[in-house]
């Protein structure tokens, strides 16, 4: 079978990450979740106390991670941090990292790496535009900040009841601001890609939509 690369591209808070999930489920793909990549460094950095905006220092710690699939999980070296890589905390600083263009280098090449020549869905900012720009399929999630804001909101209450919906549409914004105008990769949609607002749409309605668009794209 031919390959089929489908990227899924969009802002913090879209529901992107579950779609491609649920998508790669669907097709019976493996999934790349890129954002947890940049997550991982972001959290290294934390760990080892590497200035953010020491691009040496960044690029160092990130070489030194050993990114793996296991089945559809991505493990860093050898482990699935799970929710300790979703904290506040790490989703700023992954977007502060996440504008270091040598930092953005060695996480291409890695994410190309783990890709190899397989079939895949993978997701992120610059997955259509830069990383994947011959794949078949390019989606582009967006939703209004305020929906993204109440979504994560909903997501984290109960972890962490001091957090209120202001907070965290704000925290979104500056979020997006980073990813919209930073020099390397800025986030935007690719100029193929299926731009979707999911503002007003169920998790199955998305899915539904992108298997739909899928399977007409690769009639
Ligand atoms: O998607 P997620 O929220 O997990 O991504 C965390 C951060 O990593 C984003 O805010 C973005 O700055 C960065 N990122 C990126 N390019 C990607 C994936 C994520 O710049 N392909």
């Amino acid at each position: 079978m031919k390959r089929l690369i489908i990227t899924i591209d969009g802002p913090a808070g879209t529901g992107k990450s579950t779609a491609a999930r649920l998508l790669a489920s669907r097709l019976e793909l493996p999934f790349l979740d890129t954002g947890a990549m940049y997550r991982a460094v972001a959290w290294r950095c934390l760990q080892n106390g590497a200035a953010f905006d020491d691009e040496p220092q960044v690029v160092q710690q990130a070489q030194q991670i050993h990114f793996e699939f296991s089945g559809n999980r991505l493990l860093i070296d050898g482990d699935d941090p799970g929710d300790e890589l979703r904290s506040d905390e790490v989703s700023q600083s992954a977007s502060v990292i996440a504008t270091l263009p040598a930092v953005r280098e060695v996480l291409v090449e890695q994410q190309r790496k783990l890709a190899g020549e397989y079939s895949l869905v993978s997701e992120g900012r610059d997955q259509g535009t830069v990383v994947f720009p011959q794949a078949e399929c390019k989606f582009f999630l967006t939703a209004s900040a305020e929906v993204r804001a109440e979504r994560r909101w909903n997501d984290l209450c109960e972890q962490n009841p001091k957090l209120s919906k202001e907070m965290i549409l704000e925290e979104i914004q500056q979020r997006d601001e980073r990813d919209q105008t930073r020099k390397a990769a800025p986030l935007k949609p690719a100029g193929d890609a299926i731009i979707i607002d999911n503002s007003e749409k169920t998790r199955e309605e998305v899915v539904n939509l992108l298997v739909e668009y899928v399977h007409r794209a690769t009639k």
